[in-house]
């Protein structure tokens, strides 16, 4: 099933009497969703995801625009209508029932021509529980599973009403590091099983990154950039973006174009096609760099370490934005932990430039 969103907005009262500032949680958001893809919604605490998925849910109300699933317009139905399976970070089951219980409670409650006949609810609730493989489970309590397994049992009841659409906020925040790793391609799995158009919301950037097969990253309520995650990474439409994206993350230094050249600092390090002359943002992912001795590229040496197939150089630079540059290079390659400086050239498919005002991308040559 596909979801537009049109210019969908939502703004909430003050909740400050004195400064009455309303807040505008999600800022004309304008996207169609395709059928069947796994979607990740990514951005900071606070940028409007939850609120987004809250409106594609029914649970909240939009302030404007339109919300369709394929050709209905659903902007004004009720939750229950919408055909929905949603998933909270906290699982929010009920702790007095089974896990068959939990599953099957949200078919009981079809009512009239939709009414389910026992046999076909148990039959239901068995076949979401070996989807997510807790068929083993189905007579324990929650309180006798562990996170992720409770998690399981959470998305289970979600797609028990064979959704249109499934929305996931959020779900792995609870888990151990090793169980996320895990559940994240537990709901990939299951998604491409079922092949449910399905909306997951994190704040992660490597979750969103691994799972879906495009991402929607927002800040402030709005949509920053949206497309394939691999795409994104490689093409940052803004210093944001950039940012937000890739451990250990981008390394922004201050510099200019000048006369076809990019300075960092007082060294021109590459040559610039097709921009003005102007002061400008550099962001140089980690694996940007190549230990070059000849290279036009001087940082300060702070200390090397070593990590198995990885080296981390960690440096610093009067022109670096950040208080310290982490490149990432091969662990074969061998640089003086005791010299003061090193010397890179730098990978220009690696390299960007942000205007210094207004941080988007300035697309350019660069050699
Ligand atoms: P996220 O899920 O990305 O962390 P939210 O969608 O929860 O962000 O919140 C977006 C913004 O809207 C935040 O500034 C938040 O404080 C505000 N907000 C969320 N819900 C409400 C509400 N019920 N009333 C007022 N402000 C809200
Ligand atoms: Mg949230």
């Amino acid at each position: 099933m596909e979801v537009v969103l049109q210019n969908v907005t939502k703004i909430f009262p003050s909740r400050d009497k004195k400064s009455g500032q309303e807040v505008v949680a999600v800022n004309n958001f304008d996207f169609t969703i395709p059928d069947g893809k796994l979607v990740g919604l990514l951005g900071p605490s606070g940028c409007g995801k939850s609120t987004t998925l809250y409106m594609i849910s029914g649970l909240q109300k939009l302030s404007s625009g339109k919300i369709f699933f394929g050709e209905d317009d659903v902007t004004e139905l009720s939750p229950e209508n919408r055909g929905v399976g949603l998933v909270f970070q906290n699982y929010a089951l009920y702790p007095h029932m089974t896990v068959r219980q939990n599953i099957m409670f949200p078919l009981q409650n079809f009512k009239g021509k939709d009414k389910l006949s026992k046999e076909e609810i148990l039959k239901r609730t068995e076949e979401a529980a070996k989807l997510v493989q807790i068929d083993e489970l189905l007579d324990r309590k929650p309180s006798e599973l562990s996170g992720g397994q409770q998690q399981r049992v959470a998305i289970a009841r979600a797609l028990v009403k064979l959704p249109r659409i499934l929305l996931l906020d959020e779900p792995l925040s609870n888990l151990d590091a090793r169980l996320r790793l895990q559940t994240r391609e537990e709901i990939r799995r299951i998604q491409r099983e079922t092949k449910i158009t399905t909306i997951f919301v994190t704040h992660d950037q490597e979750e969103a990154m691994s799972i879906s097969d495009m991402i929607v990253v927002m800040k402030l309520g709005v949509i920053q950039q949206i497309g394939a995650p691999q795409d994104v990474y490689d093409s940052p439409a803004n210093l944001f973006v950039a940012k937000f994206l890739g451990t250990p993350p981008i390394n922004v230094f201050n510099g200019k174009i000048s006369g076809g050249k990019l300075y960092i600092g007082e060294e021109a390090v590459l040559d610039v096609v097709g921009a003005e002359d102007q002061n400008v943002y550099v962001g140089v992912r980690p694996e940007g760099f190549i230990v070059d001795n000849n290279g036009p590229l001087t940082l300060n040496l702070s200390s090397v370490e070593v990590m198995g197939r990885d080296a981390s150089i960690v440096s610093t630079s009067d022109a670096s934005a950040n208080p310290t540059i982490r490149s990432i290079i091969d662990s074969d390659i061998k640089v003086d932990k005791d010299a003061k400086t090193v010397k890179f050239s730098l990978k220009k498919n690696k390299v960007f430039l942000f205007k210094a005002d207004t941080e988007e991308r300035i697309y350019c040559e660069v050699k």
